[in-house]
């Protein structure tokens, strides 16, 4: 499949390069020439298909071209490896939980796609080096996937002081091929580093590659476990809504593509933190970037989300704008929501599904016609005292948390680009 940079719908890359480059040269993200869209007969026939043939059905058509079906389904098995179940909380609202595989986040999934379509074509004989930042969850997973793979350095620029303690032991105790480095500012920074190495031609000898959902290999295999949804509520009866905790909105934008390849999801809706950048643009129409504030949900804390470009590029190519919106949510909301899902079903969410919960239930009380999914993205456990503190109750902590929490964190910091340089050069 071709795929082209959204600055500039001439700059053209295989799919196989566009995994390479993750940014085009000129600052672009890049996205599908051409979405196929699967038959109703396809969609209507979930039920009878496991999760390697529906991965393989979403995703083939972007790669069969550069990777022979058997590397395809391996790449495939490998990635969706763990349950991604739907609880049902009553008969309007379920959750999809993403915090399954081994860090438990999301993110999980596309680190592990990225990690084996990686191995795959380099075939752990060209020194690489994955730069990756992260507001959270991304470092950890990307780190799981990577660790102990020939021929990969792995260098994580996180922003210091700003994630939880789990998150940071997740990145910074592993050792081996992965570096962790504390950035002195906010993710946005992170970001803006690792963007201008991409570009700076100085750096070319290191073939940098990234792992950003920024990435087609991080962003696309996202849009799976939205067709799993579809699959596990077949016998619903109301058209559904997802609400999707969103910072970069890389995995909205993922749901979204789903959806242009044909997944009848009615809505859909990216549910933020205060840093409301897109749900202000979305009622306004005025593009305003604000400092980037501190949250309870601090994988969320981006005001200048990558991946908008994409939802607006598909959008301009699928029509149907009426299906995509974003409300955001206060940390006064993010913790009452805690309360009400504990209380009302003695569910425990960590704060980013929290904020996903929030924003569905204003939605499902003023249009009852729809029923309701919101996505889980990470295991309240990697936010312990946040849960704690609003439930008044000891979280008990997985055994592979334990092991983490004895674990001492290795780190170097910086606080400007020339720093990265000089540690990306060592
Ligand atoms: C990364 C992350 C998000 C935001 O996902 P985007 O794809 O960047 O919108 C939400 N919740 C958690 C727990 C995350 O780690």
């Amino acid at each position: 499949m071709i795929f082209y940079s959204t600055t500039d719908p001439n700059y053209k890359v295989s799919f196989i390069d566009a995994f390479r480059m993750g940014l085009s040269p000129d600052k672009g993200l890049f996205i599908p020439s051409h979405i196929p869209v699967l038959p109703s007969s396809f969609w209507n026939d979930l039920v009878s298909k496991d999760a390697t043939e529906i991965a393989f059905s979403l995703l083939s058509p972007y790669m069969i071209d550069e990777i022979d079906k058997n590397s395809c389904l391996s790449i495939i098995e490998k990635t969706y490896a763990f349950p991604f179940p739907v609880v049902a909380l009553d008969e309007t609202i379920s959750c999809l939980e993403l915090f399954h595989g081994p860090t438990l986040a999301f993110k999980d999934v596309g680190a592990r796609f990225m990690s084996e379509l990686h191995q795959h074509i380099y075939q752990n004989d060209v020194n690489t080096t994955v730069l990756v930042a992260t507001s959270g969850d991304t470092g950890g997973a990307v780190a799981q996937s990577f660790v102990g793979v020939a021929g990969v350095d792995v260098v994580i620029l996180f922003p210091k002081g700003k994630v939880s303690a789990i998150q940071e032991l997740q990145l910074t105790t592993l050792g081996k091929n992965i570096k962790a480095i504390a950035v002195e500012g906010d993710f946005d920074l992170c970001q803006a580093m690792v963007k201008r190495a991409f570009l700076d031609t100085s750096l070319v000898n290191l073939q940098l590659s990234s792992a950003n959902s920024i990435n087609v290999a991080r962003w696309m295999p996202q849009m799976v476990y939205y067709a799993f949804v579809y699959k596990m509520l077949a016998k619903r009866k109301k058209p559904l809504v997802v609400s999707v905790p969103s910072g970069n909105f890389g995995n909205i934008a993922a749901g979204l593509l789903a959806s242009a390849m044909g997944l009848p999801i009615a809505k859909w809706m990216a549910a933020t933190n205060i840093n409301d950048t897109i749900p202000r643009f979305l009622n306004t129409g005025i593009w305003k970037e604000q400092k980037t504030l501190p949250t309870l949900s601090n994988a969320m804390d981006v005001s200048v989300p990558s991946n908008f470009v994409r939802i607006q590029k598909l959008q301009e190519f699928w029509g149907a704008k009426s299906v995509f919106s974003s409300q955001s949510c206060t940390d006064f909301d993010t913790l009452h929501a805690i309360r009400e899902l504990y209380e009302n079903y003695h569910y425990i969410a960590d704060p980013h599904g929290a904020v996903g919960y929030h924003v569905l239930k204003h939605f499902l009380q003023e249009n009852k016609d729809y029923q309701g999914v919101f996505v889980e993205t990470a295991h309240p456990i990697k936010f312990p005292e946040t849960v704690e503190n609003a439930l008044n109750i000891k979280l008990e902590y997985p055994e592979n948390v334990k092991v983490l929490l004895s674990k001492t964190a290795v780190y170097d910091t910086i606080s400007t680009y020339e720093e990265l340089v000089e540690i990306l050069r060592r």
